[in-house]
């Protein structure tokens, strides 16, 4: 079974993405900001990281760069969620370490095919 961290500061969003993941046959753990998602990582690295942007403690682009500056074997994928559409807040991210990103609020659709792209659903 694939592994998927969940890393959101809402609960409410955790636990939507949550739900969809187990239908995708995820294996789903959650953290609320970056320096837990980063803490986890190192403990058991997931095999995808599905990521807020704006987070208290560590947001999501401070948790790429510490991620991309770890000495993690086999990074897991990222895919990080935004609000906004900006193509170059979506570079930005992409240049931190990002693989792909998605709109919130996502559907399992979305969700699905965003996986798929890089290669885990
Ligand atoms: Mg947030």
């Amino acid at each position: 079974m694939k592994t998927c961290l969940v890393v959101d500061d809402s609960k409410v969003i955790r636990k939507v993405a949550r739900h969809i993941l187990e239908t995708l046959n995820f294996t789903v753990s959650e953290a609320a900001d970056g320096r837990e998602a980063l803490n986890h990582c190192m403990a058991s690295p997931p095999d995808v990281v599905l990521l807020d942007w704006n987070m208290p403690v560590m947001n999501g682009m401070d948790f790429l760069r510490a991620l991309r500056e770890s000495a993690l074997p086999g990074r897991p994928k990222v895919v990080f969620c935004t609000t906004e559409n900006g193509m170059a807040h979506i570079r930005a991210a992409i240049e931190a370490g990002a693989d792909e990103y998605v709109m919130k609020p996502f559907d399992r659709e979305t969700l699905e095919s965003k996986l798929q792209i890089v290669g885990l659903a």
